[in-house]
């Protein structure tokens, strides 16, 4: 259980040196003393995947969104045939 480890970075607004949680590589962290928002990234392995991570998952989650409103038309297509059929 190493849940707990942690690591050192600068803030980049005031210039401190922070303990941040291994936990929160990655996301959004606030500094403690200035109140800076930043992401949490471990400067001795940094991530490949910076900004290009996001067009990837953005097409994705825009791909399956087109695809609910595909399916969300065909089943609503559907019931409406199938309404007319009953009558
Ligand atoms: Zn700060």
């Amino acid at each position: 259980m190493k849940n707990l480890m942690h690591y050192h970075q600068r803030c980049p607004v005031c210039g401190r040196s922070l303990q941040i949680q291994v936990l929160l590589l990655g996301k959004r962290v606030y500094c403690q003393h200035c109140g800076g928002g930043f992401l949490a990234t471990d400067p001795s392995m940094e991530p490949p995947l910076t900004d290009h991570a996001q067009s990837p998952l953005d097409s994705v989650v825009a791909d399956l969104l087109e695809r609910a409103d595909i399916v969300l038309e065909q089943s609503a297509n559907r019931n409406f045939f199938l309404g007319s059929y009953d009558c």
